[in-house]
């Protein structure tokens, strides 16, 4: 259990995901329909002779604003879909419009641009940079954005006091808990303000008490507006979510419908 006093955050920046005029980000987003949609989405994988459909016929519509779970067995494809979902992979077959564009035909150059504008990564080992410091690692995708050192100091020095990292900042991810990795990582996918989260079991490795306030800082994001896509096997995490999707053999079995328990 880690102490209640070095766990403690604030409230996630209200700043998150709050509309904005013109800027980078006003390029893409500006259209009716779902934030999200997938139609005939096929991953094959290949290894020697064995083919694996980690998904299949995956149709998905997702409305900005959302706040869905992702649940299945272990081996269901809940992490292809996860990271189709951010563009880390691409799908086989199939069509993926994010924000009334298809993605799927964008050079790998244009996909980074878009991952780095609109999506935010979460995942259970917090995938760290390990030299570099908690205000390092928050700082890399605005570097990797081209932002000057002179916007970004002031960024990260905002990002780490919003997540209660301030006294964290020149720590190394090892000379961290792992709910202020978490948190580190957290800051790191949302620096950039993306319109998008996606977390691939968040909590799966920290404790409970940890765990709750990791979920309640996603959750806090999740109403300044951001969508949130969360992978979990808790079921009483994924319940919290206001749709529920279930996923068996790389198909969505059960999807508790768009939209749901929206605007309560
Ligand atoms: P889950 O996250 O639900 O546990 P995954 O999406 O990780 O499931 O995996 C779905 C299926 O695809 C599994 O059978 C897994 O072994 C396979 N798979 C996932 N990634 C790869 C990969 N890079 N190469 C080969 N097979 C993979
Ligand atoms: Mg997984």
């Amino acid at each position: 259990m880690s102490t209640a006093k070095s766990e403690r955050h604030t409230a996630a920046p209200e700043s998150l995901a709050a509309p904005r005029g013109s800027g980078p980000q006003g390029e893409v987003g500006k259209t009716h329909g779902p934030q999200i949609e997938l139609a005939g989405i096929e991953r094959i994988f290949r290894l020697g002779d064995s083919v694996v459909r980690a998904l299949s016929g995956i149709d998905l519509a997702i409305d900005a604003g959302e706040y869905l779970s992702v649940m299945g067995p272990s081996g269901s494809g809940k992490s292809t879909l996860l990271n189709v979902l951010g563009l880390l992979d691409s799908p086989s077959a199939g069509h993926y419009r994010l924000e009334g564009r298809d993605v799927t035909t964008l050079s790998a150059n244009e996909q980074a641009r878009v991952r780095s504008q609109r999506i935010g990564f979460v995942f259970q080992s917090f995938h760290l940079v390990p030299r570099l410091t908690a205000a390092e690692n928050i700082a890399l995708p605005m570097m990797l954005a081209g932002i000057a050192p002179g916007e970004r100091a002031p960024r990260v020095e905002k990002a780490l006091a919003d997540f209660g990292l301030t006294d964290r900042a020149r720590h190394r991810p090892d000379e961290l808990s792992g709910g202020q990795r978490q948190r580190v990582a957290i800051a790191r996918a949302t620096v950039m303000r993306p319109a998008m989260l996606l977390a691939d079991e968040p909590t799966g490795n920290l404790d409970r008490a940890t765990g709750e306030e990791v979920m309640r800082l996603l959750e806090d994001l999740h109403d300044g507006g951001v969508t949130l896509i969360m992978v979990t096997h808790d079921q009483a995490l994924g319940d919290r979510a206001h749709r529920k999707i279930y996923m068996e053999d790389g198909a969505i079995r059960r999807d508790s419908g768009r939209g749901a328990g929206q605007g309560d």
